[in-house]
């Protein structure tokens, strides 16, 4: 910028850095997905990923290094919160995934559905998605971003009120609180009636929907009689339900269900009235899949260690 003074250069040279996250490694899945490990300017690593075709293209953009929800099912999990994300470090993925994909001028989507708790880390998660909407930055619609979260209830509330409105997604998991409580710790402290509440207010427009999602585990929340209880709490609420069948990984003492309970569960809430899909797994040859980003060599906890050992 030599249109700048000297001084002026200097001086911003000292107050500011200009980086986005390099690119260490890329794969690419069978299916089309590739996912991406980023080193971030201070040496800590994460995870993205690109999903092809589903039918629109999708980035797969992470709020945090590790996850401090501990989810009973989830490897980031496993990991523990390294730390949080800057706004910049997330938008940087965006722009440096689109680069790299030859994406810049193309139309995608986001979901922030990568390695951490979007609502965990509310105000640079918010900064970041001002960013990618700004007409100075990537000009991405909100209606084309979600953002998926365990239902951190204050944060929940908060972000109901926000001008700049991405979809929402919530991680259900479970039609009881005894039953969430045991995968999704959280729910000890924001039960099942509180996150469907705020949900009920939340405000949505006139086509939109909340998503539900729910992971399949097999014997554990996969009956017939769990979809029916799933629906009733649904009932009157604008949602749409995400079945998603686990994504099995040593080190997560859960099964994948067998495709006809999969059929099952899905069919018991389609024939109440909900939209149900059921989520394809993509990239899981390359353990790109929901639930397996996870990144090695960088300091772990004794959980990760374990869960990394027993890969
Ligand atoms: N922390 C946020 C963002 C992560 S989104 C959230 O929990 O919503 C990632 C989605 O993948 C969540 O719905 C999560 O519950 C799900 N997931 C985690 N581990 C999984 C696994 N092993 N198989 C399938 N889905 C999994």
């Amino acid at each position: 910028m030599t249109d700048l003074s000297r001084e002026l250069r200097a001086a911003l040279a000292q107050e500011f850095t200009l980086t986005t996250p390099d690119i260490v490694a890329r794969e690419r899945s069978t299916d089309g997905t590739e996912k991406f490990l980023l080193r971030l300017a201070d040496g800590r690593q994460l995870e993205s990923v690109f999903i092809p075709d589903t039918p629109s293209m999708t980035f797969c953009i992470s709020t945090q290094v590790g996850c401090a929800m501990a989810c009973a099912f989830c490897l980031t999990g496993k990991m523990g919160l390294v730390r949080n994300l800057t706004a910049g470090e997330i938008a940087g993925q965006v722009r440096v995934l689109a680069g790299a994909l030859d994406m810049l001028e193309k139309k995608f989507n986001i979901v922030l559905m990568g390695m951490g708790e979007p609502l965990h880390n509310y105000d640079e998660t918010m900064r970041a998605l001002r960013i990618l909407n700004d007409e100075h930055g990537l000009a991405i619609s909100p209606r084309r971003i979600t953002l998926s979260t365990v239902g951190l209830l204050p944060a929940l509330e908060k972000l109901a009120r926000e001008p700049l409105m991405p979809n929402l997604a919530i991680s259900l998991h479970a039609p009881t609180d005894q039953l969430r409580g045991e995968l999704v710790p959280l729910n000890r402290k924001y039960g099942i009636a509180e996150i469907i509440e705020a949900c009920r207010r939340f405000p949505l427009s006139k086509r939109s929907r909340i998503t539900f999602e729910y992971v399949l585990l097999a014997g554990v929340n996969d009956s017939p009689e769990d979809a029916r209880k799933l629906a009733k709490l649904l009932s009157g609420v604008k949602s749409k339900v995400n079945v998603i069948p686990l994504n099995a990984a040593p080190g997560i003492p859960f099964e994948r269900p067998s495709d006809e309970v999969i059929d099952r569960f899905a069919q018991v809430l389609a024939d109440r009235g909900l939209v149900v899909s059921v989520r394809k797994s993509r990239g899981r040859d390359i353990r790109a899949a929901c639930g397996q980003l996870i990144v090695e060599g960088q300091q772990k906890s004794p959980a990760q260690q374990l869960a990394v050992a027993l890969r």
